[in-house]
């Protein structure tokens, strides 16, 4: 038997009510803040994630599914959204009326990680990204979504980190004075911080191996360096989340490594996932727009890690398993073709409608009804084809009253209405 490939996985019916739960509560909460969905595809060119996330990042360097399709061209599933986004952004000109954009997408990313608990090769994300808007309040308007969210969605054990990465001005500063630092402690880091000690200093800082962390103790803080409109706009960000009473801790570890990204930065943490402890992650990335051939805007966005949510969320799926309205007994060949006809008439006019095809004893078409919590039964066989009149019962209180046929799908329609 062929098995799906490892890291990727099947959401099953029973899990992927709850995948719909969430997708309803993000899309209803994002719609009212004035974020629009894209649509992106699932494959790029390779180049433009070499350059948007960076060739120095473990993505670009040995995460991303990347070949060269049959025409020669060299191209990557997508790893993340952020860059097909911007790459959209600019393409079509949504700047062109209006730079201020609010856009949001659901979809499914890949990376070939090392398959673990919360970490998939095919996972998925939900993303938001503001663009053309520089006040930090725009930040704050993200964190407070996310939080809502998560509180909607009973999320378990969350925190927000928050950071400031500085600017162009500030932030060179901040890197000279932790490179001079890991200098000191080079032998006790891994290979890999040893490598990006170099290049990329700043992902020293969230290595998640024991000795770095350890080594890094008494590492500068980005805060410490940051200029005075860094500053200011870092200010500015902690008081909006404090005015809307969103508890936030200020985490001088949390960065990210690439060069455009920009002050603000974000981190939704939890400690039920073991060593993947990030649920969304977030900030500004100021210069990417123009680095990738667009006007030089602002954009702040976040990822959600779409799993991770689903598993730490309080809801359970059964709560959301559509039960059927009225599932239909037919007893006997004869009733059948009536019974079949109402089935489709039912599912027409929104009627949550089920039925067994097959010749079934009572007994056991009963037991199908208890099973997929039906909340009637309505029962058609010899003795109701000779009144006309279907019986239909009601599961709850077990009532049962005769239904002319010809009355049959307005009685059901008006039984089954659902409240708006
Ligand atoms: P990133 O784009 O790396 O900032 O990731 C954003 C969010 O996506 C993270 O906070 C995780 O929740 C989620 N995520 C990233 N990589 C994976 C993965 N391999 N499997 C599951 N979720 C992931």
């Amino acid at each position: 038997m062929i098995q799906l490939i490892r890291g990727f996985k099947d959401i099953l019916p029973g899990e992927v009510e709850l995948w719909q739960k969430i997708e309803q509560e993000a899309r209803s909460l994002f719609e009212n803040f004035g974020f629009r969905e894209i649509r992106i595809p699932i494959m790029e060119k390779t180049e433009l994630f070499k350059r948007s996330i960076g060739e120095d990042t473990d993505i670009v360097e040995k995460e991303m599914y990347t070949f060269a399709d049959r025409g020669g061209d060299m191209v990557t599933l997508r790893p993340e959204a952020t860059a097909s986004i911007v790459r959209a952004y600019i393409q079509h000109k949504l700047y062109a009326p209006d730079p201020v954009q609010r856009l949001f997408m659901i979809g499914p990313m890949f990376r070939r990680e090392r398959p673990q608990k919360g970490r998939y090769r095919q996972f998925y994300q939900i993303d938001a990204e503001i663009f053309g808007v520089a006040s930090p309040l725009a930040d704050a308007q993200l964190i407070f979504m996310l939080v809502t969210l998560l509180g909607r969605l009973q999320a378990k054990n969350v925190e927000a980190h928050v950071n400031s990465l500085g600017c162009p001005a500030c932030r060179p500063g901040f890197r000279d004075a932790l490179q001079g630092m890991l200098a000191h402690v080079s032998d006790k880091l891994c290979e890999d911080c040893r490598r990006r000690r170099d290049r990329n200093p700043l992902r020293v800082l969230d290595c998640k191996v024991p000795g770095c962390r350890e080594a890094l103790t008494g590492a500068p803080s980005i805060i410490d360096y940051l200029c005075g409109d860094c500053r200011r706009d870092f200010d500015e960000l902690q008081a909006a989340l404090t005015a809307l009473g969103v508890s936030y801790i200020v985490d001088k570890r949390l960065v990210r490594g690439l060069d455009y990204y920009t002050r603000a930065t974000f981190e939704i943490q939890t400690g039920e996932l073991g060593a993947q402890s990030a649920v969304a992650g977030g900030g500004r990335y100021d210069r990417l727009v123009k680095e990738l051939g667009g006007p030089d805007l602002p954009a702040t966005g976040f990822a959600i890690g779409f799993d991770r949510l689903a598993e730490i969320v309080g809801l359970q799926a059964g709560d959301y398993q559509p039960r059927p309205d009225v599932f239909i007994a037919a007893l006997g060949s004869r009733s059948r073709p009536l019974a079949f006809e109402w089935c489709c008439r039912l599912g027409r006019e929104g009627v949550r409608v089920e039925m067994e095809f097959g010749e079934k004893s009572l007994k056991s078409l009963m037991k199908s009804a208890d099973r997929l919590k039906a909340d009637h039964v309505l029962m058609i066989g010899d003795q109701e084809l000779e009144k006309q009149a279907a019986v239909l019962r009601n599961m709850q209180t077990k009532e049962q009253t005769a239904v002319p046929f010809d009355r049959v799908v307005d009685t059901l329609k008006t039984a089954s209405r659902r409240p708006s």
